[in-house]
């Protein structure tokens, strides 16, 4: 008898529990997942509930039982990023020990007259030569190099993190993990080859990467999926639109997330059973006519029409 198959792909989607699902995020569930099954591959969940103050209490279950009525089957249990708390910690631990991270005591006011870059407050490396507070965060070394990779969808993307981010966070002052290692840590562990999520995590990457590098852990590949706008050309947020997706019709906004995804599903696919939806969707799923885009248009059409009817 041969060999079963391993996937060589392994895919998954990380939603935070800030919320419930909303459109964008959906976008980003079902480009990975169908780009996951396209490959044969296997298909992760991972609730990445690592930043308490944000989260919202039930938001994972919600998540979880909305992925379920839009017929999504993930491959093995879901994860809980807390879960893999003693790890990320192992990971810092032995960044420091290398003397490659360090403490730093600075407050967001130390920092107020700091030069600003695209990503925000450029850290001007003030503890880099010793700090010695009691309550600190942690921060990595970060070089000049320009640090580049070839993302699926979005072409050659760099950056120079010293002179565009300078060191960042890795550990929170208030005891947490930091997003960009936790992740980092957790698609290592779970050996996630390929990462699909929004282009809101574009320039999240190069950090990423940067920390892999240090950690010695293959860098996946990366696919950054355009943000959804409404006709206005504004993308969607809580503001214009982007509220919890409708988990009663989910066929009906299943169809109208792949138009978004311009996939030009038959115009009678909405009424056909999830499990159909589902097998034409990843029959015909292609990436290329979202090559290069950073938005694409509308959405939830339906959705908004039905919700101001109700008003
Ligand atoms: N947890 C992140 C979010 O919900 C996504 C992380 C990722 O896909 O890398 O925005």
């Amino acid at each position: 008898m041969p060999a079963p198959e391993t996937p060589t792909y392994v895919g998954r989607f990380a939603p935070s529990p800030t919320g419930p699902l909303h459109f964008g995020s959906l976008l980003a569930a079902i480009a990975s997942y169908l780009q996951a099954r396209a490959h044969n591959g296997r298909w992760l969940l991972r609730i990445e509930d690592i930043d308490p103050p944000r989260e919202q209490q039930g938001a994972d279950r919600l998540i979880v039982a909305t992925l379920e009525a839009y017929g999504f089957e993930w491959d093995g249990p879901v994860t809980y990023q807390s879960n893999n708390e003693r790890r990320h910690r192992e990971v810092l631990d032995e960044l420091l020990k290398r003397g490659v991270a360090y403490p730093c005591a600075c407050s967001r006011r130390d920092l107020a007259g700091a030069p600003t870059g695209p990503l925000g407050a450029i850290y001007p490396g003030t503890c880099r030569s010793g700090c010695n507070a009691e309550e600190t965060a942690v921060r990595v070394l970060t070089h000049d190099r320009r640090i580049t990779f070839h993302d699926g969808l979005q072409g050659h993307y760099g950056q120079r993190l010293e002179s565009e981010s300078g060191d960042f966070v890795i550990w929170r002052r208030d005891g947490l993990v930091a997003y960009h290692l936790a992740v980092v840590v957790d698609d290592h562990d779970q050996g996630v080859t390929e990462i699909v999520r929004g282009i809101d995590l574009l320039d999240s990457t190069p950090r990423q990467i940067h920390l892999q590098q240090l950690c010695g852990f293959a860098t996946p590949r990366y696919v950054h999926i355009p943000v959804a706008t409404n006709p206005d050309g504004q993308k969607l947020s809580k503001l214009t639109g982007a509220a919890a997706i409708d988990a009663q019709h989910p066929a009906e906004t299943l169809v109208s997330a792949l138009r978004v995804l311009r996939q030009k599903p038959p115009g009678n696919l909405a009424s056909a059973s999830l499990q159909e939806i589902w097998r034409w969707a990843t029959g015909h799923w292609t990436l290329t006519p979202l090559a290069g885009r950073k938005t694409v248009q509308g959405g939830q059409d339906s959705m908004l029409q039905r919700e101001n009817r109700l008003r």
